[in-house]
Parts: C-alpha cells; sequence; structure tokens
C-alpha cells in the first residue's frame, strides 16, 4: 500500500481504494535536450516510487518534439542516469514520436470536427492578435476556413509543399479566453529537419502541450504529475482529452518544482556552461547534473534521501544546498572506508627511526564497521604531513604540530619537532623530529599529547591528483535574474593538487569512495582514475563549514 505522505501520493491512494483505477501508471516525461540535473531527480524520485510503492508501472518517454535541439547523446545519458539513481521503467523506452501518426489523425479529427484551423498569419501577426492578460484576443481572418480548405491544408503542410513559419494548425477554442493557453493554441508547425527517431518521414511536428496529454492518453497513464508551470496548461489538457475519443483521461497533477540555493536548475543555463566551456562538459563533477554528483562521488542514495526529506508540496521554495550535502555525508558515513591521505605535502624526517625500516601497521578501514576489515599502512623513516598541521607562530588553540611540540600521527607514534628547514625565501621544506618509540597504540607516561594529524609514508606512499572540488557558484540565487548567472561562478570551485596517498588506496577502482581522515570524503573519478593510477575527486567536506571564498 502506498504511504500517504504527500498530497500526490494520498491522491493515488485514495483513487486505489475508491477503484478508479485497479493500477497505477505513472511517466517521467524528458526532453532529450540535454543531461538531467538535480531537479529532475525529484521528479524521477516522485513518479517512480508512486508507480514503485503502488504496485504500478512508470514509464520512460521522451518527450521528442523538437528535434533541432535533441540528440542520442542525451538519450542514452538520461537512460544512463535513471537507471543510476536506482529505477527501471516498465516496458521499452517510449518516445512521443512513436504516436506521430496517431498524432496526426487525432489532428485531422479536430480539423473535421470544426475544431482546429490552419492559421496563415505570420508570426508577428499571431503574437499581436493574442492579446494580453487583460485583454482579449483577436480572432485570425483565417479562422472560419472550412474543413475541407483545412483538411487540403495540413495535408499540404505534411506533404513539405508549403514553406515553414508560412502557417501553423491551430486548435479552435476561444480568442477571448482568461487563460491565454486556450487561445486558440498552435498544435502543428512546420519544420523542415530530420528527427533522430522519425528520420525523414515528417516536416510537420506538434507541439508540446498537445503531444503530451495524448501521449499521456495513449499510455493510459493514470497520473501525470508534473511542475507547477503547467498548472496553466491543465485546462487545454483536459480540453483535448474531452475533445477527443482518447483510450483514457489521465489526471494532472502538479507539484512545485525542486530550486536549489547555489545551484541553477535550468538544462538551457547549464548547456551555457558546457558550450561556453566554462565546465568540462554536462558530467562535470563542479555541475548539479545526476551526472556531475555521480562523478563527483555523490551516491545514488543519498539524492533518493534528500528528495525523500524535500518532499512533495504544491508551494514552491528554495532548499539549502546543505541539505543535499547532508544527505552525502550521511551516507558515506556509514559506508565509505577510511585511509589516509596529504593533500598539501610537507616533509617530516624522524631522525631516531632506523633508515629503511618499514613498519606495517594494521589499522581498520572503518571505526565502526569491523567487517570491512583492515589496511596496512606502511610507517618509515621519511613520512608527510599535511602543511596546514604546522605552524611556526601557532594561532591560540591551535593543537598540532609547532616547534618543540608533540603530535600524535593518526595509527601511528607521538612525534616530536627538534628542528624545522627552511629555503632561502624563508618557506618551511622539512622537519626534523624524534618520533617516542613507546607510544604505538598507548599513550605516553606523565604527559598528555592532545593533537592527531594524518601522514603518508614518503617512501611508500603514492603520489595522486587530487582534484578539489567546490560549489560552482558564490552567490545563493545565482539565477535570480538581474545579472548574468555566469558572473557568479566560483574560480575556486576546482582546485587540482598532487597528493601523497596511502598505498593501499592504489587498488580504488572508478567510483570507489573513501573518507581521507580530517579531509573529506572522496571518490575515484569514474573516467579518469585507473586501478594504480587513481584520481580522486573531492566529494563533500566532513563538516558543513561552507563560506564564500
Ligand atoms: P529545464 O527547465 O531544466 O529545461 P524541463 O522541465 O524543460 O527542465 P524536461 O526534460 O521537460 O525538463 O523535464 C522532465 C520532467 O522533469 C518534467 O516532468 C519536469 O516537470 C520535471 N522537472 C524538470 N525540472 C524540475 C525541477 N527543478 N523540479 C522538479 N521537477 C522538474
Ligand atoms: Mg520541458
Amino acid at each position: 500500500m502506498i504511504e500517504p505522505r504527500d498530497f500526490i501520493r494520498t491522491q493515488v491512494a485514495d483513487d486505489l481504494a475508491s477503484g478508479k483505477h485497479k493500477k497505477v501508471i505513472t511517466r517521467f516525461p524528458p526532453e532529450p535536450n540535454g543531461y538531467l540535473h538535480i531537479g529532475h531527480a525529484k521528479s524521477i524520485c516522485l513518479n517512480f516510487g508512486v508507480a514503485l510503492e503502488a504496485g504500478g508501472e512508470c514509464h520512460l518517454r521522451f518527450d521528442d518534439t523538437n528535434p533541432e535541439k535533441e540528440s542520442q547523446e542525451y538519450i542514452d545519458a538520461i537512460q544512463r542516469d535513471v537507471e543510476w539513481l536506482g529505477f527501471k521503467w516498465t516496458g521499452p523506452v517510449r518516445y512521443a514520436s512513436d504516436y506521430f501518426d496517431a498524432l496526426h489523425d487525432y489532428a485531422v479529427q479536430l480539423i473535421r470536427m470544426g475544431r482546429a484551423y490552419v492559421d496563415s498569419q505570420s508570426a508577428e501577426e499571431m503574437r499581436a492578435n493574442r492579446g494580453t492578460l487583460s485583454e482579449p484576443g483577436k480572432n485570425s481572418p483565417y479562422r472560419d476556413r472550412s474543413v475541407e480548405e483545412n483538411l487540403a491544408l495540413f495535408a499540404q503542410m505534411r506533404a513539405g509543399e508549403l514553406d515553414e513559419g508560412s502557417c501553423v494548425l491551430r486548435a479552435k477554442i476561444d480568442m477571448a479566453s482568461g487563460n491565454i493557453n486556450l487561445r486558440d493554441p498552435a498544435i502543428y508547425r512546420i519544420r523542415k529537419i530530420a528527427h533522430h527517431q522519425t528520420g525523414d518521414k515528417w516536416c510537420i511536428y506538434p507541439m508540446y502541450d498537445y503531444t503530451h496529454p495524448l501521449s499521456d492518453a495513449l499510455e493510459h497513464i493514470t497520473h501525470s504529475l508534473c511542475t507547477l508551470e503547467f498548472e496553466d496548461h491543465r485546462p487545454f489538457y483536459d480540453w483535448l482529452l474531452d475533445t477527443l475519443a482518447t483510450p483514457a483521461h489521465p489526471q494532472q497533477i502538479e507539484f512545485a518544482r525542486l530550486n536549489v540555493n547555489y545551484t541553477v536548475t535550468s538544462k538551457r543555463k547549464l548547456k551555457q556552461l558546457v558550450d561556453e566551456k566554462l565546465v568540462n562538459g554536462w558530467d562535470d563533477p563542479r555541475m548539479p547534473t545526476i551526472s556531475g554528483m555521480r562523478r563527483r562521488g555523490y551516491p545514488a542514495e543519498s539524492l533518493r534521501e534528500f528528495c525523500k526529506r524535500i518532499g512533495i508540496t504544491k508551494s514552491d521554495g528554495v532548499v539549502d544546498v546543505g541539505m543535499l550535502e547532508f544527505c552525502v555525508r550521511e551516507h558515506l558515513e556509514n559506508t565509505a572506508p577510511r585511509a589516509m591521505a596529504v593533500l598539501r605535502p610537507l616533509k617530516v624526517v624522524l631522525t631516531n627511526y632506523p633508515a629503511g625500516q618499514v613498519e606495517e601497521i594494521r589499522a581498520a578501514r572503518h571505526p565502526n564497521l569491523p567487517e570491512m576489515g583492515e589496511r596496512v599502512i606502511p610507517f618509515t623513516r621519511e613520512l608527510f604531513i599535511d602543511r596546514a598541521d604546522f605552524e611556526e607562530v601557532p594561532p591560540k588553540g591551535f593543537k598540532r604540530l609547532v616547534p618543540g611540540g608533540e603530535v600524535r600521527l593518526r595509527n601511528g607514534y607521538i612525534i616530536k619537532c627538534d628542528e624545522v628547514l627552511k629555503n632561502d625565501a624563508g618557506e618551511v621544506i622539512e622537519l626534523r623530529c624524534s618520533c617516542d618509540m613507546a607510544t604505538l597504540g598507548k599513550n605516553p607516561e606523565g604527559r598528555k599529547v592532545k593533537g592527531v594529524i594524518h601522514w603518508v609514508s614518503a617512501e611508500k606512499g603514492v603520489v595522486a591528483e587530487v582534484r578539489l572540488y567546490d560549489r560552482l557558484f558564490t552567490d545563493a540565487a545565482p539565477d535570480r535574474g538581474d545579472v548574468d548567472f555566469k558572473t557568479f561562478i566560483n574560480p575556486h570551485a576546482l582546485d587540482v593538487v598532487q597528493a601523497v596517498i596511502e598505498p593501499s588506496l592504489l587498488e580504488a577502482a572508478p567510483e570507489d569512495r573513501f573518507q581521507f581522515e580530517r579531509e573529506g570524503y572522496f571518490c575515484a573519478d569514474l573516467a579518469d582514475s585507473q586501478p594504480g593510477k587513481p584520481v580522486f575527486n573531492r566529494t563533500v567536506g566532513l563538516r558543513d563549514s561552507w563560506k564564500p571564498a
């Protein structure tokens, strides 16, 4: 039974209980004109989730009525993303273009019923005669063409005998309607271009608002879930399905779209970033696309959890991106093995530790999950620690390494800094330290050492590229409209460092995720990482400490 945890699920549960529907069928209807983003994840989780919970079906249907903007690349990426998110559509991948013949026949029926006509006004005339929110539109001089004339003209449109833009087929409803969507909306236009699915078969293409309800009806969709901006389109959705004898009359239900701060969720804008090479493709880990978030290391479970937490409502709002990051952290905390990586290496030589000696320290892969087992961390005379863990002149409260001070090496010994070596420019280049050999896994006698820092053997550690990702925009509302959203691109959203990683990480396969202790969560890059030559992406920091740079 579907749990009525939002108004849509309540409606679906009621429709099943009342017997209005025996089986629920929903659909996810992307237009293949770009990659899916976090907003689509909400729609996917809703449509597939409702169907799954109600024991019904969910179709994947490409709304492919704009061939010039669509491509096979997008079709493939969208399928990959839906599956990666953990959902499987019922039956074959469907296309609105599968129904082009049926849609054409319905248009002919509308003409025969006197409910559609070919309008030969220019685009400007049509716009001028549409009216405004406060003024009614004006009837087209072609509105009263006879059925025969309309049939003949529509046949000519279809046959390619008329020029693009010379006319359109319009539904004949009411030019004075208070709802502009009912002022004789265009339903077919001439576009003399090939289509990725139907090739050269058509040179007229149906409009989205005409295609969508009919495709829903042909698939016997029970609940057609869409975002709030389609509320004003619902009267036309219902008009079409009431006017034509369709096999079903699905119910359109609108919900609030997802907006996330520090993010843009518009395919058109994301495409600009890709086209203008401001990011490295749609799956750049900085992108709020599903494939970008995947590459960044966001687990599919955390995206589903996020969509569950934000819920489904009727009122638009903006969700804090911190909530998404929280869901990512929460999942990784309990699933990602720990490892050590030094992102900004500073050399440490342990003067009292035998040269050439390699001690194999065993450490748990996860502090709370012993079933994950252990890894071996080599300990040697020469090590790297992070530059940020040493301060010559420490600020107040600094608990890490200082000249003359002691610190614990995580999983290792306590060391003391005896000497600081600098280059001619006065920069610290090496620390000479002594190692308290009695402190492996033990506290020292008679003194407390508070700080713990991570480290990697200089001799056995491995150099690896680490890509430090951060939020793509510095402003909470890059999309607000008064300023070009691209001016808010965060120049520090990607910082590449040559890190030194513990050798156990060499085994990482693409997409393996880790917590680099004290640094954050990292994921072996899907495209560029190879076993033996890993490249890691920072998925998210350990805590929510984000501030604009
Ligand atoms: P965009 O504005 O990014 O181009 P779109 O709505 O044009 O998005 P479609 O491919 O038509 O993209 O969307 C497929 C489905 O995803 C639609 O049902 C749409 O309502 C839904 N969807 C798109 N963006 C969001 C969002 N931000 N929140 C929730 N659902 C969304
Ligand atoms: Mg759309």
